[in-house]
């Protein structure tokens, strides 16, 4: 039997909603989904008017939803915002090159302005060629902080006051729960942050509007609104213990729906205690980046590789900054960074 939609009492209901277990039909669903995220985003003051947001698109299902609700909450609550899509060119065949193809039809379908920023021109590298030099173990490492800075500087570039992310609730919860499992504190005490500060680990501050939606309300919205979506995994991706983290999440949802939302509760509620050594930012003496160390991190994965020794920067302490840096850079950043155009 037809059920009626617990929300409007008028239309048949064609879902029951992940996060509630309401029934409810679609556009009561894609109204309360938009407008949950709109509180998200009011309550957390996440944008001010007249600012220019770049949203990092990646053609995936989080960033296409991502991109979709902001356009359609900048115009509903005039929220008076510049809108523009970041992307990175990671250079992995078989992927990016596709998913790229779907954010450029994303740009089309959403008119927004896109930037593509590519390892290629601001590495001189590209991700088929550092998997070739370092294999499959420590390239999500390169990957994601390469990826980090790209789209921060990208933004610079673009004079943009924000960046921000399709992350959801699953993502923070699974990195939560990486985080305690790995000791990390200082990770675990921002992981959480719904929005970073100018003094945080990257130039422009960045947050996550999608930071309370569930992955499956996501793919829902995405499916019932037919959005363009790019959903393969990537080529190169064993990320092993995220993939634990994950599978255990899900196993906890299975049982209590619930589990999501309490795993981030519980990360947003946490205490450092007094003592506990916290990184102090200061700037990379190389290229300038944010860096907790005398060169940021990119720099001396940069140099690792550059120099045959792509093992250098892995790792959490590293004591070769400072024989890195008497000794000349092979490639420069910045003098990679001036070639780069648009
Ligand atoms: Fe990069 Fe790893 Fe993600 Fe692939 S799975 S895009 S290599 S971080
Ligand atoms: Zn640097």
């Amino acid at each position: 039997m037809p059920i009626q939609c617990s929300s409007c009492a008028e239309r048949q209901a064609v879902l029951r909603r992940p996060k509630t277990g309401h029934s409810i039909c679609k556009s009561c669903f894609f109204l309360a989904f938009e407008e949950e995220i709109h509180q998200t985003i009011v309550s957390a003051r996440l944008f001010n008017r007249g600012e220019t947001v770049g949203i990092g698109a990646s053609g995936g299902k989080d960033s296409t939803v991502l991109a979709h609700v902001l356009k359609v909450l900048n115009e509903r609550h005039d929220y008076g915002l510049k809108l523009l899509l970041i992307s990175v060119d990671e250079g992995i065949t078989g992927y990016r090159d596709d998913s790229l193809e779907t954010v450029k039809r994303n740009q089309q379908q959403y008119d927004l302005p896109l930037i593509i920023l590519s390892y290629q021109q601001l590495y001189g590298w590209t991700m088929d060629a550092i998997v070739k030099q370092v294999g499959l173990k420590n390239n999500c490492t390169f990957c994601g902080v390469f990826r980090r800075q790209a789209l921060d500087r990208g933004a610079v570039m673009l004079k943009v006051d924000k960046i921000c992310t399709g992350h959801n609730a699953d993502d923070v919860a699974e990195t939560v729960l990486m985080n305690v499992l790995r000791g990390d504190v200082a990770r675990l005490r921002r992981c959480t942050v719904i929005s970073t500060s100018i003094d945080g680990e990257e130039a422009i501050p960045r947050c996550k509007p999608l930071k309370y939606a569930y992955e499956k309300e996501i793919v829902l919205y995405a499916y019932f609104n037919k959005l363009d979506y790019f959903s393969t995994e990537c080529v190169y991706s064993p990320n092993a213990y995220r993939g634990h983290a994950r599978t255990y999440l899900k196993n906890l949802e299975a049982v209590r729906p619930s589990a999501i939302m309490d795993v981030i509760h519980s990360g947003e509620n946490l205490d450092v205690k007094e003592g506990v050594k916290m990184p102090v930012q200061r700037t990379c003496s190389r290229c300038g980046y944010i860096s907790s160390q005398t060169l940021c991190k990119s720099c001396v994965l940069l140099e690792g590789l550059n120099r045959g020794l792509p093992k250098l920067g892995i790792g959490k302490h590293h004591r070769l900054h400072n024989k890195i840096l008497a000794q000349q850079p092979i490639i420069h950043q910045k003098e990679k960074l001036k070639t780069v155009e648009f």
